[in-house]
């Protein structure tokens, strides 16, 4: 008798360990460690991944439930990613379930829809639910449970009048076409006796057969080929002179088509950069590797060249990009050099586009992988090389089960395949430029411009001066002056508004009242084509009041300085000026960045304005100007990181000016000039940037000096999730040492999101063998016993937003 051991899809089980179950006779030779099988739990079926198998279990076997289901004939999880699991629960703390999930596409995620049932009359429903039930008898549950919504179906579920019931999740199917497989020349000799004379046009296509013995074709492409019709194609192929076959096709996200690129004549900073990476290469040795290049220093033609000796080694490469549907730039500069040889993996994709990218490359079929964050997870199964790009981003942390960062889990493959890891970056996260200080990473540093041009000029401008001389607008003089002589030039200007995309609020005049979400402790922002409001937490939106929800005052008015405001000011200001904006609002649609930034490089428009998005990764010949509206915004955020976030998106910006033959120049708006990060980045200074800052850091206790960790805890009930917050605080002072300082509970930065208070209790320490099994404990106490209550309580080892 065999067993398996399943890790199921149920995550609010206290214990999280797998389950065993009997592997039927008949399927012993078919279930492989790595496979999705469907089994009984409680009163259901799920779905689970088979991480063992053994010849013995210590439930009694009359209690083993046998496996009902195989999902998998070859495995879709190898034993490294059963271990990579293994060791990401053990770091993050998360269930084993996530882990293994985070890995794969979504179309191959041991996932359920739940489902309501109707069992009874649609009038004593739940309000919520009648407006479904007149349209099917079957209600996709996904929604609800997003939005918190679960109560009343909890009740009716207690009532009987529905029932709860799972359903596979069958999205991303392998994608086949009909071909025909003509046979061979013997075969279709004896067809061409059969026929005889009184079928010319089947003669004809037979004839044409034997030239193409052997061949498989698309079935239009022949009958136009020997113009006929596909019943005559039909009668040769009944009477065997050929099959029709199904072939596998990949549906392909990148349909551009770009120029291969040649190989650079490397600079010497370059080329020693390169040197040191190749040995590792060659050495097959794990080694994390800094690439600290200023922008345009030619990191990116270190990494084709680094990827280039890999693939001549046999091996494949990762390539991770902060967040890729914003740089397609980037992923052109991969074809353009490897052309088939790159897959694309990034959340832009089609469900079927993803699921057909990471086939390619769980089937050997491609070399390198250009990805977001999760792209860290490609199966490939011999690597040799993996790059994090811009490696401070801090995209590259998830901030959902499995809360892992993939800087980590990079270095964590690196060992396990004895390939080297290199972090690039032009401003590296203060972590690890404090561990290559330390020698844990290697340092290479790219100190010139690879076409050695010139840095961009940085002017900063004081923006109370421009106050007092009576200049209201959000343009300064200088940066007006300048960006008229780029209009009379012909030459292109960026625009960087430092926000995340949204901003514009509805403000009434005489009371001061935003108008808030009613799920969540925040303003809801103003979206102007569509004259409405949303939230951009939890997706509420609504028409803009006639009056103040308050006071009843009429004088309400939107406010802000977002992107649309900024453009009606450009075109106030400079009517011939042509304005791209790039924002939220402007590339929702699959594909909009990219047709945006091809038409920016063309020369379309004049001015590219837009938010963080348009940070990074351009490199156009033409932008001679860069302005920055608002250098400060990002300073004033409630969290550690803003001076170094900062300094980093100043770098970047001003890195996107001059990078080819024409000389470059910045402006900075700011009401703070003095500060250090605004002041440091203007000669892109790493190094006094990275001494000011660490002893910032020193002084307050934050890393690298110090590790954080951080607990949240929420609740709709405000009472509730205060309570067990102050449960949370008293127990981590109880159980840890006393030169750990759990500073707590206080609110979270929002307080309330999608109707549930948020708490959190944050642990600041330097040494603490003891944190992680009190956590654990916590964990414990919190899966067997607050769950139920509605808690919902998160750790974060490695918390990046507080
Ligand atoms: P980074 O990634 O460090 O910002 P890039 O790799 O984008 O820099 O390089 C900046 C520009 O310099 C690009 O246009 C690139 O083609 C060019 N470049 C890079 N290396 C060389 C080289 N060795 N010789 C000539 N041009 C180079
Ligand atoms: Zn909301
Ligand atoms: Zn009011």
């Amino acid at each position: 008798m065999k067993f398996a051991q399943v890790i199921v899809d149920v995550s609010a089980y206290p214990v999280d360990r797998p389950f065993d179950y009997l592997i039927p006779e008949d399927w012993e030779e078919l279930i492989d460690l790595g496979c999705r099988v469907k089994v009984p739990f409680g009163p259901r079926n799920v779905l689970g991944f088979v991480v063992g198998i053994t010849s013995e279990s210590e439930v009694p076997v009359e209690k083993v439930k046998p496996i009902t289901e195989i999902l998998d004939i070859e495995s879709i999880l190898t034993e490294e990613m059963l271990s990579l699991g293994k060791w990401l629960k053990h770091q993050t703390i998360c269930y084993e379930i996530d882990a293994l999930q985070v890995m794969l596409p979504g179309a191959l995620r041991a996932k359920y829809e739940k489902y309501a049932v109707l069992n009874g009359e649609p009038s004593h429903l739940p309000a919520i639910l009648q407006p479904y039930y007149l349209k099917t008898a079957k209600v996709n549950l996904s929604h609800f449970e997003k939005a918190n919504l679960l109560k009343p179906i909890k009740r009716a579920v207690k009532d009987g009048l529905i029932i709860i019931d799972n359903e596979v999740k069958q999205k991303g199917q392998v994608k086949q076409i009909r071909k025909v497989q003509i046979h061979s020349q013997e075969q279709l000799e004896n067809v061409l006796q059969q026929i005889g004379k009184r079928a010319p046009k089947q003669v004809a296509l037979v004839e044409w057969m034997m030239q193409h013995a052997g061949e498989i074709l698309l079935p239009d492409d022949i009958c136009e080929a020997v113009h006929i019709t596909n019943s005559v194609l039909n009668s040769v192929i009944d009477k065997g002179a050929a099959a029709y076959i199904q072939e596998e096709v990949y549906r392909d996200p990148f349909t551009k088509n770009v120029e291969k690129t040649e190989f650079l004549q490397l600079t010497d900073e370059q080329d020693h950069a390169l040197s040191k990476i190749i040995a590792a290469i060659d050495d097959q040795r794990q080694e994390t590797f800094l690439l600290h290049g200023i922008t345009g220093s030619g990191k990116t033609e270190v990494y084709l060249q680094a990827i280039q000796r890999t693939i001549a080694d046999g091996k494949e490469s990762i390539v991770l990009v902060p967040e890729i549907s914003l740089t397609p730039q980037m992923t052109e500069r991969f074809k353009s050099r490897f052309g088939d040889e790159v897959a694309v993996m990034h959340s832009g994709l089609s469900v079927g586009e993803k699921y057909d990218e990471w086939r390619k490359v769980q089937q050997g079929k491609v070399k390198v992988v250009v990805g977001a964050r999760s792209a860290i997870f490609a199966p490939f199964k011999n690597l040799g090389l993996i790059i994090l790009d811009e490696e401070h981003e801090s995209t590259y942390k998830q901030e959902d089960s499995p809360r892992y960062h993939a800087r980590d889990v990079a270095i964590w493959r690196g060992k396990y395949y004895n390939c080297p890891v290199i972090l690039g970056s032009a401003t590296p996260a203060l972590e690890s430029f404090a561990r290559a200080k330390k020698g844990v990473y290697t340092l290479l540093t790219l100190a010139h411009r690879a076409k050695n041009q010139a840095l961009p000029t940085v002017r900063i401008v004081d923006m109370r001066e421009q106050l007092q001389a009576g200049n209201r607008s959000m343009f300064s003089e200088p940066l007006m002056e300048a960006l008229q002589d780029r209009l009379d030039k012909k030459e292109q200007t960026v625009l960087f508004l430092n926000r995340r995309g949204y901003s514009s609020f509805v403000l009434c005049r005489d009371c001061g009242t935003t108008v808030q979400c009613p799920n969540c402790d925040i303003s809801l922002t103003y979206h102007r084509y569509q004259e409405k409001l949303k939230c951009h937490y939890c997706g509420h939106d609504e028409y803009i009041p006639e009056t103040c929800p308050e006071c009843q005052s009429e004088n309400i008015r939107y406010f802000g300085t977002g992107t649309q405001k900024v453009e009606e000011e450009i075109y106030k200001l400079f009517p011939e000026a042509r304005v791209l904006r790039m924002d939220v609002d402007t590339t929702r649609q699959k594909g909009a960045h990219e047709k945006m930034l091809d038409a920016f490089g063309r020369g379309e428009a004049d001015i590219l304005l837009g938010t963080q998005m348009i940070a990074k990764g351009l490199d156009f010949p033409n932008i001679t100007l860069v302005g920055v509206l608002s250098a400060d915004t990002s300073l004033h955020l409630p969290d550690y990181r803003a001076a170094e976030k900062t300094f980093q998106l100043m770098t970047q910006v001003s890195g996107r000016a001059g990078r080819h033959e024409k000389l470059g120049e910045v402006f900075v708006q700011t009401y703070t000039p003095d500060h250090y990060a605004i002041q440091l980045s203007k000669d892109q200074d790493y190094t006094p940037f990275y001494e000011r800052e660490m002893h910032a850091r020193h002084i307050a206790g934050y890393p690298p000096y110090y590790y954080i960790a951080l607990v949240q805890v929420s609740h709709e009930d405000v009472m509730l999730a205060a309570e067990y917050a102050g449960r949370v605080a008293e127990y981590l002072r109880e159980n840890l040492s006393f030169n750990v300082s759990v500073i707590g509970p206080t609110t979270a930065s929002i307080a309330r999101l999608q109707n549930r208070y948020r708490y959190q209790c944050l642990i600041k320490y330097k040494v603490e063998p003891q944190l992680i099994p009190v956590l654990l404990q916590l964990i414990k106490l919190y899966r067997s016993e607050w769950i139920k209550k509605g808690i919902v309580l998160t750790v974060d080892l490695d918390p990046t937003m507080i």
